[in-house]
């Protein structure tokens, strides 16, 4: 449990807005990665209980009862934070999800596509941790010609090696006044260093966790 949230909250159930049924919807995320879960709806019971259990409790519409997450599949969702929105009638959740948020396995509910227009991800977190998901899963399920597994098949020395000639090419190139080979090269090493990352079984979270420490 999460004693946190025994806590007195700063609005109580009767200074939210509900809307015409009473209720109001909560946006859930992944409190990691901010990743939306799910969206569902609170009663006041529900939202005693959440604050109460540090346990994410909502009112099914369509069971019209009082619903703890995970309490038939055990993915329950550990509250890290609650907020309302501006004009209190949304709730934001940010949970600690074990096993997967949907009913149907899947981590998040919304994996149906309605629309979506081409687009380049540029988030440094997605990209990287998209790379390093990708470098994992070579490991796991080696793929004909792939660079990644001949680096993985040579074993650690050359991992090792690669890293420091790449590490030694940034040097070189941050003499150029253009940054582009820069850029290059610091691409080169960082995708160098997940390989070694995944060599050695460290997680991005490990590294970044470290970094918040300090
Ligand atoms: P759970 O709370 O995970 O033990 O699931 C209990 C029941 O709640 C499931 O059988 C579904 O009917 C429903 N349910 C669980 N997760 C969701 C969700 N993310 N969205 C809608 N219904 C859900
Ligand atoms: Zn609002
Ligand atoms: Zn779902
Ligand atoms: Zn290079």
């Amino acid at each position: 449990g999460l004693e946190f949230f025994s806590m007195k909250p700063s609005f109580k159930w009767d200074e939210l807005k509900k809307n015409s049924d009473g209720l109001i919807p909560v946006i859930v995320q992944d409190y990691k990665t901010d990743e939306v879960l799910m969206l569902a709806y609170m009663n006041e019971e529900a939202y005693n209980k959440t604050l109460e259990t540090g346990k994410m409790t909502y009112f099914s519409r369509s069971r019209n009862e009082l619903w703890i997450k995970g309490e038939t599949s055990s993915h329950y969702q550990y509250v890290k934070s609650l907020y309302a929105d501006c004009d209190l009638d949304t709730i934001l959740a940010k949970v600690k999800q074990i096993g997967a948020a949907c009913h149907t396995g899947k981590y998040s509910c919304f994996f149906n596509e309605i629309a979506k227009k081409d687009y380049v991800e540029k988030n440094p977190q997605k990209i990287l941790q998209n790379v390093f998901d990708v470098i994992n899963d070579r490991k796991v399920n080696p793929r004909e010609g792939s660079y990644t597994n001949y680096l993985f098949d040579k074993g650690i020395d050359k991992i090792l090696k690669k890293v420091g000639e790449e590490a030694t090419e940034i040097v070189i190139a941050a003499k150029n006044p253009n940054s582009n080979e820069v850029v290059y090269e610091m691409s080169d090493f960082l995708y160098h260093m997940m390989v070694l990352m995944a060599e050695k079984n460290v997680s991005w979270e490990d590294i970044t966790s470290e970094l918040a420490r300090r």
